[in-house]
């Protein structure tokens, strides 16, 4: 395999630069244009070491520089790989990284350090892939789950999944062997119970890999409420800015208005609906339905109430629907400026988190960032349930888990055992693709495709 070289911090003008170089050449290429002060020569230094010294372009000195060292199988590739630190300006990092090119080194394409981390077996395809969400990764949860799947629990909970129904297949195979028998009732139900699990254990992991992806891509929720209950002024003060129109006519907030806004450490993409009231008004009508939609499909309501004026049909309604779809929920008791014509008592039968504010009040913005952290606390998504994944990754889980119960209901209708053999072999691909033990070329490439070149 070629050796390969890039940029791997980011080209802008800063401290320091480091280029890597990776492959059997690096520590030659290295030796032509870097010498070292501190040590004989590039050639002697053994791993994990550095030297300090000067680079240089045909004997002209270019800058001074750290070079480590990292050797085969010991290296982010497992390749022999060279780091040069050099002055961060961005002419200099370019010219060491031209250096590199014209003493052997080929340009390394988007990923590839990490797809040759992968090739080596040093990573599954699901770590390369939180490598990449680390570098993405734009809050303390986000974070935490990169890491955690980076360190391969994702990777350890399919593995062990897939171990269990490759071991089927195995006795299942062997089982097929003697076509003239009934499976005896002891091996039948063994098997049952082999399908219950891994159906029950891809569930639970999609289950965990959505609770991942409201942790990534914030958490999705629906302000709702009857008109000029004070929804706009809400969402306003929880993106801090003047977002949507907000008037004294009842009704007027006819689009869904989507927007993120960032409470502590999470996030949350905030639309706000027109209320879930009857209408007759035909425009108002298709945001009503866009409403209900969007109230079943997601992760948490904000149920927004005026306390100065008594609670009405819709009001109660809306209280019904959402405890009815048990859906997470804050009650916001509004207008606490005003004088109150409801008790809180009225609001607690439906859902135990409520928060008194008024939305006009910016200090109560923080009063409402507490209630929802009561939520969603850290401890709500256990270390084990922060589990990251992709929709590429979701994709290969549904399939998974789709064909396991189709096995287990083939196996209850009494279909033939090869009928259920072929579902657990597609069930047990999708989960081998899933981690890249088996993934085609095309669905590799595509993922490296989305990591910046250097890494
Ligand atoms: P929406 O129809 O639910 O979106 O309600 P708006 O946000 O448009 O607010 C309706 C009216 O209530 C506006 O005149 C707001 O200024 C007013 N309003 C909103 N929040 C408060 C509050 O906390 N106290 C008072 N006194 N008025 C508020
Ligand atoms: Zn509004």
């Amino acid at each position: 395999m070629s050796t390969i070289c890039a940029i791997s911090t980011p080209v802008a003008e800063g401290g320091i630069s480091v280029i890597r170089i990776s492959g059997e050449n690096a520590l030659n290429v290295a030796e032509k244009i870097f010498a070292p002060h501190t040590c004989p020569s590039v050639a002697g230094m053994a791993g994990y070491t550095c030297a300090y010294g000067q680079i240089n372009d045909n004997g002209r000195a270019v800058d001074d520089g750290v070079l480590t060292v990292f050797r085969a199988p010991h290296s982010y590739t497992g390749e022999d790989v060279c780091e040069i630190s050099c002055h961060g300006g961005i002419y200099v990092t370019k010219r060491v990284l031209r250096l590199c090119l014209e003493n052997g080194a080929e340009p390394a394409q988007a990923g590839e350090f990490t797809k040759r981390a992968m090739l080596n077996g040093k990573l599954s395809l699901t770590q390369a892939e939180a490598v990449m969400d680390t570098i993405a990764a734009q809050g303390e949860y986000a974070l935490a789950s990169a890491n955690l799947t980076r360190k391969g629990s994702l990777f350890g909970r399919i593995d062990k999944v897939t171990k269990e129904l490759v071991k089927l297949l195995g006795e299942l195979a062997a089982w097929v062997d003697y076509p003239e028998e009934d499976l005896p009732a002891v091996e039948e139900n063994a098997l049952r119970e082999s399908l219950k699990n891994a159906v029950s254990v891809t569930g639970r992991l999609l289950a965990d890999s959505d609770n991942g992806m409201l942790i990534k891509n914030g958490i999705d929720t629906v302000i709702a409420g009857r008109p000029n209950v004070g929804k706009s002024t809400l969402m306003n003060l929880l993106l801090g800015y003047d977002r949507s129109i907000v008037t004294e006519v009842a009704g007027t907030t006819r689009d869904v208005i989507e927007e993120s806004a960032r409470l502590g450490e999470l996030i949350f993409r905030l639309s706000d609906t027109a209320g879930i009231r009857d209408t007759e008004d035909k425009v108002e009508k298709i945001g009503v339905e866009m409403a209900q939609k969007r109230l079943e499909e997601c992760m948490l309501v904000i149920e927004v109430f005026d306390t100065s004026v008594k609670p009405d049909d819709d009001d109660t309604a809306l209280l019904e629907k959402v405890r009815s779809l048990g859906k997470r929920a804050l009650i916001v008791l509004n207008k606490s400026d005003l004088e109150s014509a409801v008790g809180e008592d009225f609001f607690r039968e439906y859902c135990e988190n409520i928060v008194c504010i008024s939305a006009k009040d910016p200090n109560d913005r923080e009063k409402i960032q507490h209630a929802l952290e009561k939520i969603f606390t850290p401890e709500n998504y256990d270390a084990d349930s922060t589990i990251f994944a992709n929709e590429r990754q979701r994709g290969c889980l549904v399939k998974a888990n789709k064909n396991l119960t189709a096995a287990l209901e083939a196996l209850e209708m009494g279909e033939t055992l090869d009928a259920v053999t072929v579902m657990i072999d597609y069930a047990a691909d999708s989960l081998l693709e899933l981690t890249g033990e088996k993934a085609t070329e095309a669905v590799v490439s595509e993922v490296f495709s989305k990591f910046c070149v250097g890494k």
